[in-house]
């Protein structure tokens, strides 16, 4: 089945206040969806229980962490809640050469570096739908104390007139509705004439048939009258 011109998936960056359920809704396209890949981030930050090195994070020192910022290894980086946080630039590269859709679970800053370096990317902010909805998530998954949460809650209320600035924005008031808009964006976006492989090679295309098929219905009027 023909679903559009050839083109290139590019990043997709999810950013959201902390609490939002963007690493679920991240974690869920990677599971559902065989195109899309999970950007492993290195973070200064300690594992919290059951996180996995390599999968989650890559969990680094800070030593490590500022060597990869000096070699330019970070395609973005930034200090979130006291930790140093970075998208290493191999993760979009691989992305890029097996024609799969990177995403980028990281935060506000991010996202803004990577409008600036990498403008092709497709910035979704996933909006909370309430401010109880940021309070029970963020205190139900009990990694953070109350004083971290409150703080967080008040980061989140600086973050969210950052929206405007995104190309879209999915409320997350529903898990499966909002993998559904994230969803619909990506294959909205596969329709941009900017997106295809060669826009010009398929307007060759189409014309070279229009050609033949003109030249065709000539020879059939030719041969009846
Ligand atoms: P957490 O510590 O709760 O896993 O993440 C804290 C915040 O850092 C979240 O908003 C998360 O999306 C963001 N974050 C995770 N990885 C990156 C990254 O590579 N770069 C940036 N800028 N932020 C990140």
């Amino acid at each position: 089945m023909i679903t559009g011109l050839p083109f290139r998936p590019s990043p997709l960056v999810l950013a959201a206040p902390s609490g939002t359920g963007k690493t679920t809704i991240a974690h869920a396209l990677v599971e559902r969806f065989h195109n899309f890949v999970f950007s492993v981030s290195a973070t200064t930050r300690r594992a919290r229980e059951g996180e996995r090195d390599g999968v989650d994070y890559d969990f680094v020192s800070r030593e490590t962490f500022e060597g990869m910022m000096a070699e330019g290894a970070l395609v973005e980086w930034a200090e979130v809640h006291g930790n140093l946080y970075g998208t290493p630039r191999v993760n979009l590269e691989r992305a890029g050469e097996r024609g799969e859709y990177a995403i980028l679970d990281i935060d506000v800053q991010g996202a803004r570096q990577i409008k600036e370096r990498v403008p092709e990317a497709v910035l979704i902010f996933v909006f909370p739908p309430s401010a109880e909805h940021l309070w029970a998530r963020l205190t139900q998954r009990g990694t953070e104390d109350l004083d971290e949460v409150r703080r967080r809650l008040l980061a989140a209320r600086g973050e969210l007139e950052d929206a405007v600035q995104f190309d879209y924005i999915v409320v997350n008031d529903d898990l499966e509705r909002a993998i559904a808009r994230v969803r619909t964006i990506v294959e909205a976006e596969s329709h941009k004439p900017g997106r295809a492989l060669d826009f010009p090679g398929e307007v060759d295309r189409i014309r070279s048939e229009i050609d033949r098929v003109v030249a065709r219905d000539r020879v059939h009027r030719t041969a009846g009258g």
